[in-house]
């Protein structure tokens, strides 16, 4: 299979070129020539399958001409080796915990899966890789912690200073050895340019190999499909199946309907997402209009122009009219987020992280009561522990990995957002 741009404006590559590159030089993202379907007796038989063995069935057809059958076997068992349970938190409602990974965030199975493409695409080349990345808080952990110690990849984390969790700083900035964090001063957005500005950089890419661990790299996001067959299958009542996903850049929504595409029988779709709103707004004004982003206590989804969004186009063939059956747009402040956590803590006993809580609420809201709902609870609480013990107005005891991460000193490089200043960084 071969991946073309989504602005159609350079040859399409393979599977192993489209990750390497993983920026197309007509600022496209790359996207699959073709979306496989999948026998209805896979999705009736899910049951028969672990979490490896579908990620196996979902990847190999796009994988197939890189990336040999037994190797691809190794590298899902490998990066898909935690659990991904799937909760009842109420009636209809559920909660697919993404967190059980190294990092504590969804971001771990895509990044892992990564981290091992590029590994074995490497292992022929004897040149060193540098990865950037951007991260408005958990990518860069999960891609730092996916890449830790690897030969010959270097890896350069952006993140805007003070906009990150203490305990998501912490998990870039204490690493060392590959690994380089560079806080930048400006928001999520102006680092996630910088990103985009150093692979559009010929000097650059003459010079260094630049690689991209962001959710723009077709490596990282389409793994992000596999879990939403995995939630599918740990289901009891499959009716009328509603998804609702809390939203930043909107790799983990358009993955989610990339699955719906390749035969996973869903209803429809939540965009969940804070103050930072374009696409809910998108779907109802019809107009794409990307504001300041505002900082927000799901700091994660603090992205005011998501970098999937020519993805999610593509996926309705750029038919708005097929985007709004299939997406609806949901958006709550940060008041509402901590009184969210609140009642969801008070009728469930379940503790949800900023972002899960609007994915949550988002079900609450616009459910009907025939349908079924899964909310993708895309980080650990303890992430973000600040913000819910002031929504529950109470201490919560910490898990022994967050006090051992919070004792480590961390290490980061300080710059403005000047590109100027950054190019000359890497050229270091
Ligand atoms: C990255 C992230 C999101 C947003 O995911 P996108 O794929 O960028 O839409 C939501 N929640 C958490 C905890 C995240 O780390």
């Amino acid at each position: 299979m071969k991946f073309y741009s989504t602005n159609k404006k350079v040859a399409p590559l393979s599977f192993k070129e489209a990750v390497i590159h993983s920026l197309p030089s007509d600022r496209g993202l790359y996207f699959p020539e073709k979306i496989p379907t999948l026998e209805s007796d896979f999705i009736t038989n899910l049951g028969l399958y672990t979490f490896p063995e579908i990620g196996y069935k979902i990847l190999s057809p796009f994988t197939q001409e890189s990336i040999p059958n037994n190797k691809l076997k190794e590298i899902v068992e490998e990066a898909f080796s935690f659990d991904i349970p799937l909760k009842k938190v109420e009636n209809a409602i559920y909660s697919l915990e993404l967190f059980h990974g190294p990092t504590y965030a969804f971001k771990d199975i895509g990044a892992r899966f990564l981290a091992r493409c590029l590994a074995y695409f490497n292992e022929s080349h004897n040149q060193e890789v540098t990865i950037l990345v951007a991260t408005s808080g958990d990518t860069g952990g999960a891609v730092a912690s996916g890449f830790y110690d690897v030969d010959g990849v270097n890896v350069v984390i952006l993140y805007p200073s003070g906009k990150v969790s203490e305990l998501q700083e912490k998990q870039l900035t204490t690493l060392g050895k590959n690994i380089t964090a560079v806080e930048i001063d400006g928001t999520f957005d102006d680092c996630q340019n910088m990103v985009k500005q150093a692979f559009l950089d010929t000097e650059l890419n003459e010079t260094l190999n630049l690689s991209s661990a962001n959710s723009i790299n077709i490596a990282r996001w389409l793994p992000q499909s596999i879990y939403y067959f995995e939630a599918f299958k740990q289901l009891q009542n499959r009716e009328k199946l509603v998804f609702s996903v809390p939203s930043g850049n909107y790799g983990n929504l358009s993955a989610g309907i990339l699955a719906h595409r390749m035969g996973l029988p869903v209803k429809h779709f939540i965009a969940a997402s804070n103050q930072n709103d374009v696409i809910p707004r998108f779907l109802t004004t019809e107009e794409y209009q990307p504001l300041k982003t505002i900082p927000t206590l799901s700091n994660a989804m603090d992205v005011s122009d998501p970098s999937n969004y020519p993805r999610l186009m593509e996926l309705v063939d750029g038919k708005l009219s097929e985007l709004q059956n299939i997406v609806k747009g949901f958006s709550i402040d940060d008041a509402q987020t901590l009184e969210t956590i609140k009642s969801c803590f008070d009728q469930n006993s379940y503790i949800t992280d900023p972002h899960g809580a609007i994915g949550y609420q988002a079900l609450k809201d616009i459910m009907t009561a025939d349908e079924n709902g899964i909310f993708l609870e895309t980080a650990h609480y303890c992430k973000f522990i600040s913000t819910v013990e002031k929504a529950l107005e109470r201490t919560l005891s910490q898990p022994d990995f967050v006090s051992e991460l919070m004792s480590k000193p961390k290490k980061s490089i300080t710059m403005s957002g000047s590109f100027k200043e950054f190019k000359s960084f890497l050229f270091q």
